[in-house]
């Protein structure tokens, strides 16, 4: 099975080079070239989420070079638990923040980490990770790829817009991982990775791959998750299950639809963003517009252009057509403190101020069976959180060892010419 460029067919690759490219030479996002159908029978042996993930990404997998190792990949990318939590009749959640960092973001990260580090070793020692985060995405990526033999990865993050916390598990590694504060917003730090891309400076000197979201590395794995929590509902009801997802970037939102459209039990989607309104109007108006990024309390959801809204268009065409496929709600900031004050006070539940987005929008949602997908633990937001449960919120265990390290934050300006000189410089 190959990936095609949403810019043009004729750029294609198998998923290894899908990966260590991260995107398409033509600018575009690779996309598989047709989704395989797999049924929930296909997954009747699956018992685990390791085993579901190597039944659904097999097709992309059987004749690549790293078709023997997808096994062992997926039992990495599983090294910690991914459990789906009942929190009423209706509801389930789907708790995606047990990794190292305490967000989504280190499943996909470990399932490419694993990935790159069993490629081909020349091409390895040349490979450096390039990756722009508005907050979790870096820590994870410098979380699962630390120590990793050979390859070197650079973080950009941008000053001042992510939480203290954030940053702390941002600038707290060493090694191979360099993390640079960037004098701007994340769709800056976006834009010189993909300028990077094009550059000849770049292209000479390194070999670039990215892990961002766009990278097919963390969007494979991203699916497996909705497949495993749709199966465990529809073999305990029956029935397939509603999923609201927390959306920044929109790359966990289209692991969703991929699982859908590939056949898992999944029945609608719904986007819940913050007021970064780039694709609740497109939804509304048919239009598509970016916008310049708006700052809420969901840090890492604050994205005025998310890019893998091309894969969504790529896939479904006309605007008619892709509001068939999923819907979108905005939530403001009022509403997320209101939904963690509440939930807080009523049910003794702590949510961080992403997963509130997701919250609210099922309260809102006519649902018999929902799952709210959880995307960071609520400690990686103390400073939103703790005031508004009125109590301390516990760390856990993985993120203090981490959170006791040194940090060192270098800033630059927000070009792909000052990115050069700092990685020149060390
Ligand atoms: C990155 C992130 C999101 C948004 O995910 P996208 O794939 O960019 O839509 C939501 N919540 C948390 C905690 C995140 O770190």
């Amino acid at each position: 099975m190959e990936f095609v460029s949403t810019r043009s067919r004729g750029v294609r690759a198998g998923v290894s080079e899908t990966i260590r490219q991260g995107l398409a030479p033509d600018g575009g996002l690779y996309v598989p070239e047709e989704l395989p159908a797999l049924g929930p029978e296909a997954f009747e042996e699956c018992r685990t989420r390791a085993a579901v993930a190597e039944r659904l990404l097999r097709p992309f997998f059987d004749g690549d070079e790293l078709g023997d190792e997808l096994s062992e990949i997926c039992e990495q990318t599983y090294g910690f638990p991914v459990p789906l939590r009942r929190l009423d009749d209706a509801t389930d959640v789907l708790e995606l923040f047990h990794g190292p960092t305490a967000a989504f973001k280190d499943v996909g990260a470990a399932f490419l980490a694993a990935a790159l580090e069993r490629m081909d070793a020349a091409d390895r020692g040349r490979l450096t990770v390039l990756v722009a985060t508005s907050g979790d995405t870096g820590a994870a990526v410098a979380g699962a790829f630390e120590g990793a033999d050979g390859i070197e990865v650079v973080v950009l993050y941008p000053r001042g817009r992510v939480s203290e916390r954030q940053e702390e598990l941002l600038t707290c590694w060493r090694d191979n991982v360099s993390t640079f504060a960037v004098r701007g917003d994340f769709d800056d730090c976006q834009r010189i990775v993909k300028e990077a891309f094009q550059d000849d400076w770049w292209q000479r000197n390194r070999r670039l791959s990215s892990a961002n979201s766009i990278n097919v590395g963390r969007l494979l794995p991203q699916a497996t998750y909705y497949a495993a929590a749709s199966l465990e509902v529809w073999r305990e009801a029956g029935e397939a299950v509603d999923v609201v997802v927390p959306t920044g970037n929109a790359g966990n939102a289209v692991g969703c639809l991929y699982a859908r459209e590939m056949g898992l039990p999944i029945d609608r989607v719904v986007l819940a963003t913050n007021e970064n309104r780039a694709i609740t109007h497109f939804l509304e108006t048919g239009e598509w517009e970016t916008f310049p990024t708006e700052q809420t309390l969901a840090t890492a959801m604050d994205v005025g252009n998310p890019s893998n809204f091309e894969r969504i268009r790529d896939l479904w065409g006309e605007p008619e057509t892709i509001r068939r496929h999923l819907s979108a709600e905005t939530v403001t900031d009022a509403e997320i403190r209101e939904t963690i004050r509440r939930a807080a006070a009523e049910r003794g539940e702590i949510w961080d101020p992403h997963t509130a987005c997701a919250v609210h929008v099922r309260e809102q949602l006519d649902s018999d069976r929902a799952i709210v997908v959880a995307t960071a633990h609520p400690a990686k937001f103390p400073e939103v959180v703790e005031p508004l449960v009125e109590r301390a919120v516990e760390t856990p265990a993985g993120m203090a060892r981490l959170l006791e390290r040194e940090t060192e934050i270098r800033e630059i300006d927000a070009s792909l010419e000052a990115l050069r000189e700092a990685v020149q410089s060390q």
